[in-house]
């Protein structure tokens, strides 16, 4: 179920779905690592107000990368006890804003440049595997992504 994500989130993913069952909240994971086309449709539709849970823009959310998965559980007003105990274990959780959203604590968004263009703009980037694993978590930092965003956007002002 989670082997897209990254291997270090792997075990406290599964761990969580573990916790929630035996709670008896019958959880359910939606969501785990996303293609780029996939991002840039939720996106679509959080935009048009289609959704009421909200999408990061294509190339900057979690989910690409295998960073994050989304889960819900029954009753819905329980993924408040379950994002605190996530929270607990050093995760990052959505809040109430985005209650489903259950994210690794070492991941750092591409740079805001990808967040000021209009969402078909996205289409024209090649769909990319990050290859940041081989980077210890600490180690990982904005020139990473600096580097992928200017591997799409070699002329960008920030690249030259
Ligand atoms: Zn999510």
């Amino acid at each position: 179920m989670f082997e897209d994500l990254i291997p270090e989130l792997q075990g406290p993913a599964k761990d969580l779905v573990d916790a929630c069952g035996s709670a008896g909240l019958l959880p359910k994971v939606t969501s785990t690592r996303r293609s780029h086309q996939a991002q840039v449709r939720l996106y679509r539709r959080w935009q048009s107000g289609l959704s009421p849970l909200p999408a990061a823009p294509p190339g900057t959310s979690a989910h690409e990368f295998g960073y994050a998965f989304d889960l819900v559980v029954s009753p819905w007003e329980a993924l408040a006890d379950v994002g605190y105990t996530w929270e607990s274990w050093g995760g990052v959780w959505g809040g109430e804003k985005d209650p489903v959203h259950f994210q690794y604590p070492g991941f750092v968004p591409p740079p805001v440049e990808t967040t000021g263009l209009p969402w078909w703009a996205s289409l024209a980037m090649p769909t990319q595997a990050v290859d940041i694993l081989d980077t210890p978590l600490a180690k990982k930092t904005q020139s990473d992504f600096h580097y992928v965003w200017c591997g799409w956007f070699p002329n960008s002002s920030s690249c030259r």
